[in-house]
């Protein structure tokens, strides 16, 4: 009796694995095709001056429209992409395509100090990391200094020399990196020293709750490590004016979520970087146009 159940058991639990084993080899084909089909989408979020309110700089954030699945968040493949190799090819793809809008919004007219791009472990693997991301910016156009990379403290847990020497040459060819999620990760303050970061990305999570309770203390001591070292500071995640107003007061440079604005299309990522003191190039009759 208790054999046949176990066995039931078993026979249900191998099929649960078929499922989600043939569920995940369908979603990694789609993927695939998707890419070749061109489904995927940069969205931009402001990053913001605390101080002034100005928009300094842009994130992308890739989502991918699939025609079976809809609208998809990262979450819900970057990490197969990761896992498959995939992220390779797409990760091409967002560089090359945040590079490029990056370049046309200057060209617009548009002051914006950086464009910001996620970069997950295994792209971070890749031997011609460098090589390529010097291309994209050759074939671009973009200032080396106009691109920051976004990376967690995760690729750099355990960093073998290679990688450690891929940060370097970036930083070197004037490539700015910044720590995303910073606290979250197997964090080691060892890595601040050792590494050519230069900015730090409050985590949302240590955003959420504040001014109240522990989130309070754990940004004003991101913060002010960050100042004691030299680097600059963002707070991800945003949402209430009582959050910002926080930030400020504890020195925290700059700011990015909801409360500034979500992740918007190109065209409209342009239109707000043009509002506003965001105009440096004068309009045809010579004067600034000011909002
Ligand atoms: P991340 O790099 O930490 O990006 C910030 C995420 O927080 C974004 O989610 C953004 O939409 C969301 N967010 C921004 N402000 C707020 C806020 O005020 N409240 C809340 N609740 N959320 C806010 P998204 O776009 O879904 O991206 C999730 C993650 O996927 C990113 O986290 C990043 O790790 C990854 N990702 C996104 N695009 C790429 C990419 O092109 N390449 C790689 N490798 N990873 C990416
Ligand atoms: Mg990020
Ligand atoms: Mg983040
Ligand atoms: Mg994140």
């Amino acid at each position: 009796e208790a054999k046949a159940q176990g066995r039931g058991s078993y026979a249900f639990y191998t099929q649960a694995l078929t499922r989600s084993a043939r569920v995940r080899m369908e979603m990694e084909a789609d993927l695939r095709r998707g890419l070749a089909r061109e489904e995927f989408r940069l969205n931009f979020q402001p990053v913001v001056d605390l101080a002034s309110g100005r928009i300094v700089g842009a994130e992308a954030l890739v989502r991918w429209q699939s025609p079976a699945h809809g609208l998809v968040p990262p979450n819900r493949f970057i990490p197969l992409a990761e896992e498959t190799g995939l992220i390779e090819p797409l990760g091409d793809w967002v560089l090359e395509e945040a590079c490029q809008q990056m370049a046309s919004w200057i060209a617009a007219g548009a002051s914006l100090d950086f464009m910001a791009v996620n970069l997950s472990p295994r792209q971070f693997q890749r031997g011609s990391l460098c090589e390529h991301m010097e291309d994209v910016l050759r074939r671009t156009g973009l200032a080396p200094a106009r691109l920051e990379v976004e990376i967690t403290e995760n690729v750099l847990f355990g960093a073998a020399a290679a990688a450690e020497r891929k940060l370097h040459d970036m930083r070197d060819s004037g490539v700015r990196i910044a720590l995303d999620d910073f606290g979250t990760g197997y964090s080691s303050l060892a890595y601040l020293k050792r590494f050519p970061i230069s900015k730090l990305k409050i985590d949302r999570s240590f955003v959420h709750d504040l001014p109240r309770a522990a989130d309070a203390e754990i940004a004003t001591a991101i913060i002010s490590i960050a100042r004691a070292l030299g680097l600059d500071v963002v707070a991800e995640g945003i949402e209430a004016p009582e959050q910002c107003t926080f930030l400020k007061a504890r020195g925290c440079g700059y700011g990015q979520g909801y409360l500034f604005g979500r992740a918007v299309t190109s065209e409209r990522f342009l239109r707000l970087a043009l509002q506003g003191p965001n105009v440096t190039a004068p309009s045809p009759s010579g004067s600034i146009r000011l909002h």
